[in-house]
């Protein structure tokens, strides 16, 4: 049997950064240049026209879409001289923005603590590691021996919530980076909003070069974020999905760059999120079954030659416990207790 082997004549898969080599500087350079891939068989099952883009960020170096701004935050705050080698960063975040820190600039050195909202992966990944993180409010300061560069005290650079430079590390780069790879036609994007920093910088971008681009916002049940505000009318006041929805809004997210908004619910995020595993073999996170499960609705109205890109914010990694789990989806009835059992997905 003949062994082909790839590398030759260009058909190498790797992608190669520096030079000749393929070895990046450091592991900096493996934040954001994220693949845009084809959404095949959901897709089809949903009988959309258009081309449905899943933007993959969980290959971002820190598995999410944070890495982005955690890095840009980071830089931004040390050319303004605020934040120098040794200094302890306090940041708020449900996670992924202190592993993105962590992952982004481990030379920046202080402790971790996560809010307790969120799942024991994401704990587990900070504990030990190099950036502080609190829970939404600020909390008493953790007793160390070094200056502290916090963000949520500093005047320009302040917090996730209200640091300038969230949005524009995704008008600068993520937004970039999906006008190139649509070939500058994008008709829809489709994003969930914690912060909105994602939302925000990717619509003001896009609008600037496809005027006519739809953008769709998703916010679950039970958060407040949607406009206009009738549609945050609920009984619901928890839900399981994380990084996305808030009961206030956070200065970053400018609601005028979303034009449309749609609320979601737990079940159709996580049902999602599992069929993005099972049907496109995408490890993303939950947040990215409210986007995409939001997507195949809203892209409806698309026709064929247009474009809808989804963004997928995170990864599996941070939820092997949680939504991956068939006794955590039975027991929230997410999912009724005599479904197919997963062993059955490879026989299909
Ligand atoms: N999904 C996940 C899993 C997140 O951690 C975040 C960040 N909070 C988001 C979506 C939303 O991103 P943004 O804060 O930019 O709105």
């Amino acid at each position: 049997m003949q062994v082909r082997k790839y590398g030759r004549k260009g058909r190498c898969r790797i992608r190669r950064v520096n030079g000749d080599t393929g070895i990046l500087p450091n592991i900096l350079s493996a934040i954001g240049n994220t693949p845009l891939v084809k959404i095949n068989n959901i897709s089809k099952s949903a009988g959309l026209k258009c081309q449905l883009l899943a933007k993959c960020e969980y290959f971002n170096a820190g598995g999410s879409v944070k890495d982005r701004i955690g890095l840009r935050m980071v830089e931004e705050a040390e050319l303004e001289g605020k934040l120098k080698p040794g200094h302890v960063i306090i940041e708020p975040t449900s996670g992924n923005t202190g592993i993105g820190l962590r992952a982004g600039h481990a030379a920046v050195k202080g402790h971790i603590r996560c809010s307790h909202r969120q799942c024991q992966e994401k704990n587990e990944f900070g504990e030990g590691v190099d950036v502080v993180l609190n829970g939404y409010r600020i909390l008493p300061l953790p007793k160390v021996n070094k200056p502290l560069a916090v963000f949520p005290f500093c005047v320009k650079a302040s917090g996730t919530y209200r640091n300038p430079y969230n949005p524009v590390a995704h008008y600068d780069t993520t937004a970039e980076e999906i006008l190139e790879q649509c070939g500058g036609k994008v008709d829809m994007l489709v994003a969930g909003a914690g912060t909105g920093g994602t939302i925000t910088g990717i619509s003001r971008k896009i609008k600037e070069k496809c005027p006519n681009c739809q953008i769709i916002g998703v916010d679950p049940y039970g958060s407040t974020l949607a406009a206009p505000s009738e549609l945050n009318v609920t009984n619901i006041s928890y839900y399981e999905v994380e990084g996305i929805g808030y009961d206030f809004v956070p200065t970053v997210l400018d609601r005028s760059s979303v034009d449309k908004w749609y609320k979601s619910e737990d079940k159709e995020t996580f049902i999602m999120a599992r069929r993005l595993l099972r049907e496109e073999g995408l490890l993303c996170g939950g947040s990215s079954g409210t986007a995409m499960s939001t997507a195949v609705k809203a892209a409806k109205e698309l026709k064929e030659g247009q474009n809808c890109v989804v963004i997928l914010p995170d990864s599996l990694r941070n939820y092997m416990t949680r939504f991956l789990s068939d006794s955590w989806m039975e027991e929230r009835d997410f999912l009724a207790k005599d479904h197919k059992a997963a062993s059955e997905w490879w026989w299909k």
